[in-house]
């Protein structure tokens, strides 16, 4: 598509991702001036639709953007009531009390939430303001000045040929040239990871990190339900095999989001995080909720892990990357959108000082000065050692270690440990299936626990089959002749979508991929062992669309 002529748009400030991230610089670059042209896009159907997350939300980040957020009915309907935390075994669970825990992980003053309608609300105060916001619009590329800074992005390209080629129905899309582009992709974002490679962003960072978030909405038995009630658990069922743990949140109507999330840094590539995640609802405190109940929803997203040592430099010549397309999710509180939040007012802040000084295109060092030292570079640092103590010594001493990591943190600003590194990347760390045992897991009941592709039906996922398929793999033969012999070709097990198939055709294996079912999570992108599949942008609109996720 690089030889076809568009029309462009020019504007003050590009926004790329209509979530907490990019809509908050959005407001904040109107809060400031009126008269700035500001436009959003967003890949989902709909600002929300691709939105997953919890969630509790911390409200700092809305307090400093919107601080009569309640007068103006923000959707934070339900704050929190009681914390729990347990330790579970097969058959039980012991409750750590929350006294021994850091005051940072008290969620007192939060709130339960749907963050795909806080963003919806959030996007109508953008609009309000002014803000011109394109849902069902995928950025597809990024266009670069003469000077080799970014100027703007492709948005808007449908209709393409399977192949990729032009054809009768295609819509070349749009330029949309900003004197910024603002990147708030969230985790893995495609264009973020085209300009964190092209600049060499993460130059002397700790790689970046991730967990998988699987989660279900549920509406239970009244007599169960406690609006306001938020439980965490570790240990079964992941055990020894991985890292992560669940969440239990009690939101409004009945409703409760059960939610699993197992760190992508797990080696035996037998492991098959959706089915952990489905057996971990028959545990006896969980079952006992859930019977009775129906399952609404299912999505699935990547979550950040690498914290305050990842983050990669955050700003190149014309473009900032905001929220979890660097990686801002404070991982022991599992709490990203405050920052994400924080962080898109402080790069339009930073946007806006430049504007009003002439310039553009260039880099906005005055945003990652406030990132790095300011409350968000706060609230990581104190956390920076709990996932690497995690990879490196497990669950239980990283649990007493980093609990005394965090006290000494928060009391007196320092470790006893410096800032742990993380070592490998997670599709690095995936280790040789012949080195590790297969696991098997019971089969679904179809009453508390779905087979995957049933799950995916509740995620509402869609996509045009016609068009070019947006998980592309570098090396077609991969999957078959490395991945298979090697690693039992992992990609089958851990999509939560069921994207990736290993086929009989012919007497012949096949990798097959169907990525009608893309949950648009970016595991495979994050997690391949080859390094293998890039995931791209499919056509604008396509993919999830989450009610309240
Ligand atoms: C399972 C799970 C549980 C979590 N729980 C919590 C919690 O309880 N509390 C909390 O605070 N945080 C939680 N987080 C973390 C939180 O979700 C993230 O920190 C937050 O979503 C980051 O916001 P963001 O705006 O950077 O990105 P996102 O929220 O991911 O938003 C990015 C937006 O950009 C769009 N987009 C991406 N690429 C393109 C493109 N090329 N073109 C157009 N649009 C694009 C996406 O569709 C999306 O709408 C959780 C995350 C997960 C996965």
């Amino acid at each position: 598509m690089s030889d076809v002529t568009r029309e462009s748009m020019e504007y003050d400030v590009v926004i790329v991702g209509a979530g907490p991230a990019g809509l908050s610089a959005a407001i904040r670059l109107k809060q400031l001036d009126a008269d700035l042209n500001v436009v959003v896009l967003e890949k989902g159907s709909e600002v929300g639709a691709h939105i997953l997350s919890g969630a509790v939300l911390d409200p700092c980040g809305l307090d400093a953007l919107i601080p009569d957020w309640k007068e103006k009915g923000a959707p934070l309907n339900v704050p929190v009531k009681d914390d729990n935390f347990y330790m579970l075994g097969e058959a039980g669970g012991v409750r750590i009390p929350n006294f021994p825990m850091p005051p940072l992980m008290n969620n007192h003053g939060n709130y339960i939430v749907s963050m795909g309608n806080v963003c919806r609300w959030m996007a109508e105060q953008a609009e309000e303001l002014g803000v011109e916001i394109f849902p069902g619009m995928a950025c597809s590329e990024l266009v670069y000045g003469e000077n080799g800074e970014v100027k703007g992005v492709v948005a808007g390209v449908f209709g393409l040929e399977a192949d990729g080629s032009i054809g009768p129905n295609t819509e070349p899309g749009m330029e949309l040239h900003g004197k910024y582009v603002f990147l708030s992709e969230g985790v893995r974002g495609s264009l973020a990871k085209e300009v964190i490679a092209k600049y060499d962003l993460s130059k002397g960072k700790e790689p970046q990190k991730f967990g998988l978030g699987m989660k279900e909405i549920w509406e239970i038995d009244p007599d169960k339900h406690r609006e306001g009630s938020v439980t965490h658990t570790m240990g079964w069922p992941l055990g020894s095999n991985a890292g992560g743990g669940s969440f239990i949140y009690h939101l409004e109507n009945n409703q409760v989001y059960v939610g699993f999330v197992v760190h992508l840094n797990y080696e035996n590539p037998h492991l098959f995080p959706y089915m952990d995640f489905q057996r971990f609802k028959h545990h006896p405190m969980v079952a006992e909720l859930l019977k009775g109940g129906k399952r609404v929803a299912y999505g699935a997203r990547a979550i950040s892990e690498g914290g305050y040592q990842s983050m990669p430099k955050m700003v190149a010549p014309g473009v900032a990357l905001l929220g979890c397309s660097v990686g801002m999710v404070n991982v022991p509180r599992i709490k990203g959108n405050h920052n994400a939040m924080l962080s898109g007012k402080a790069a339009a802040e930073a946007a806006f000082d430049a504007i009003k000084a002439d310039r553009s295109g260039d880099e906005l060092t005055a945003y990652e000065t406030e990132v790095r030292e300011g409350a968000i570079g706060k609230d990581l640092k104190k956390v920076r050692n709990v996932k690497p103590m995690w990879s490196k010594w497990g669950m239980l001493p990283s649990l007493a270690l980093g609990g005394l990591d965090m006290w000494t943190n928060s009391l007196f600003g320092v470790s006893l440990f410096g800032t742990m590194g993380h070592g490998k990347t997670d599709a690095a760390a995936t280790g040789e299936a012949s080195k590790h045992k297969p696991i098997d897991y019971p089969k679904p009941d179809g009453k508390l626990s779905f087979d995957r592709l049933t799950n995916v039906s509740f995620s509402m996922t869609n996509h045009e089959e016609s068009q070019p398929c947006h998980l592309q793999l570098k090396d077609p033969s991969v999957p078959i002749s490395v991945n298979l012999p090697k690693y039992a070709e992992p990609a089958q097990r851990y999509c939560p979508a069921g994207v990736y198939e290993v086929v009989e055709k012919d007497g012949q294996q096949e990798f097959v991929v169907n990525f009608q079912n893309c949950v648009h999570c970016k595991t495979c992108d994050i997690k391949d062992p080859s390094q293998n599949i890039n995931w791209v942008t499919p056509q604008g609109g396509d993919g999830p669309n989450y009610p309240n996720m």
